[in-house]
């Protein structure tokens, strides 16, 4: 096995269990490695840290499998990760009887670069980093015998790997449909079914993360008038249904994702259909036009798509808060609750509290902090890794 050794004093993250050791803190390897093999590390005096994944195209040179300088990387490791971790999710009472859980999540549950989700009987695997990559059938063969689960779809298609010099894989490495068939998925979220779409769908097909905001947007809706911007497949709407809003307008630009939200409310004949309207616009032109045509909402829920992937978009990304805020602000009724999210790792919570807040004075509303919301259980973020918390949610309430 080769040697990683560390520059003077570039240990200490990794003593506080930080699992990323970036290109600039690597004084040399001794031996030979290649992308994805397992390598030794060591501070520069000398002293064992543990066991990493060598990554030679990526800023981050690798990334730590275990502090433990004496444990081996194999088969055996992969399975007793992958076991902690189910049983962690198996140990958390607000995901019992949920069909759409996340399994692994990456780095802090140990396993950088694997994300692993399961919707009832089917995993969808995403590999991101080289080293996951690597241990591929190892990882899959923990999966199904923490699991049981008899399909497997891999989704490693996220941009991210291209970083490690990795191209896309997906496909199905466990069942999945017969020749010719889609395979028509659906799971059962706190009583509303929806379609997930692991092979086209947005991430592995489900924004699994925004499980327990959903639900409180169900305890937030009764005879409340809802707009859902950014409504993708519509589960913020039909929790909102669910939970007595008597309308919901539902804005999103994808035709297709529309058309599964329409298909996700025919799937749930005990919501009143009736109350449902989706629209397909730009929602930054669309809540100038509700403004402009007079309309009021009493809950305005904003989950947009990422707008700073890293912290060189975020000013751009910033205004682009700002904007959908400020007209969300300008669009409540009287005493209207704004709910309002930024998955974008490139603005951090503190900056995304202080556009929103500038949002509500420039929109001439008095308003103040309700709740501070955050990515569902099942999504922890690591004390020592906070760089694995990307939803960041507000719910403010206006006089
Ligand atoms: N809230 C959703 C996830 C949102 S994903 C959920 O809980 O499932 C982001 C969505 O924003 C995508 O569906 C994308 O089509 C849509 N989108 C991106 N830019 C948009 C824009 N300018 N106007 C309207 N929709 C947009």
């Amino acid at each position: 096995m080769a040697k990683l050794i560390l520059h003077p004093g570039k240990e200490r993250s990794l003593l506080r269990r930080h699992p990323w050791i970036f290109a600039g803190a690597v004084e040399r390897l001794v031996g030979r490695a290649r992308a994805g093999d397992t390598v030794e590390v060591f501070a520069a005096d000398e002293r064992p840290l543990g066991r990493a994944a060598w990554s030679p195209q990526s800023q981050i040179r690798a990334r730590m499998w275990s502090f433990d300088a004496n444990e081996t990387i194999d088969d055996a490791f992969f399975k007793r990760r992958v076991a902690a971790a189910v049983a962690r999710r198996n140990g958390l009472p607000e995901l019992q009887g949920q069909d759409g859980v996340r399994l692994l999540h990456g780095e802090t549950d140990g396993l950088p670069g694997v994300v692993a989700d399961r919707y009832g009987d089917t995993l969808v695997l995403q590999l991101t980093a080289v080293g996951a990559d690597r241990w591929r059938r190892a990882i899959v063969g923990a999966l199904l015998a923490a699991t049981g689960c008899s399909h497997l779809y891999e989704r490693s298609d996220a941009d991210v790997r291209r970083l490690e010099g990795l191209q896309p894989e997906v496909g199905w490495r466990v069942g999945g449909p017969g020749e010719g068939e889609t395979p028509a998925l659906v799971i059962n979220e706190n009583g509303v079914r929806m379609h997930v779409d692991v092979v086209g769908g947005h991430k592995t097909g489900f924004y699994l993360d925004q499980r327990d905001n959903r639900w409180r947007v169900r305890a937030l809706s009764d005879g409340r008038s809802v707009l859902n911007c950014f409504c993708y497949t519509g589960g913020f709407s039909l929790q909102a249904l669910a939970g007595g809003a008597s309308r919901v307008l539902s804005i999103d630009s994808s035709g297709p994702a529309l058309a599964t939200a329409a298909a996700n409310l025919a799937l749930n004949p005990q919501l009143e259909a009736a109350r449902a309207e989706w629209r397909e616009a730009d929602v930054f032109s669309e809540l100038r036009q509700l403004k402009a045509a007079g309309e009021r909402f009493d809950l305005i829920i904003l989950d947009p798509p990422k707008f700073a992937p890293s912290a060189a978009h975020a000013e751009r990304a910033a205004r682009a808060y700002k904007d959908i805020n400020l007209q969300g602000f300008r669009l409540l009724a009287p005493g209207g609750l704004l709910m309002s999210y930024s998955c974008s790792g490139g603005i951090s919570a503190e900056l995304f509290r202080k556009v929103v807040a500038d949002a509500a004075i420039d929109a001439g509303r008095s308003a103040r902090i309700v709740e501070h919301l955050a990515a569902a259980p099942d999504h922890p973020v690591g004390l020592a890794f906070p760089e694995g918390e990307y939803l960041k949610g507000l719910l403010c309430q206006v006089d």
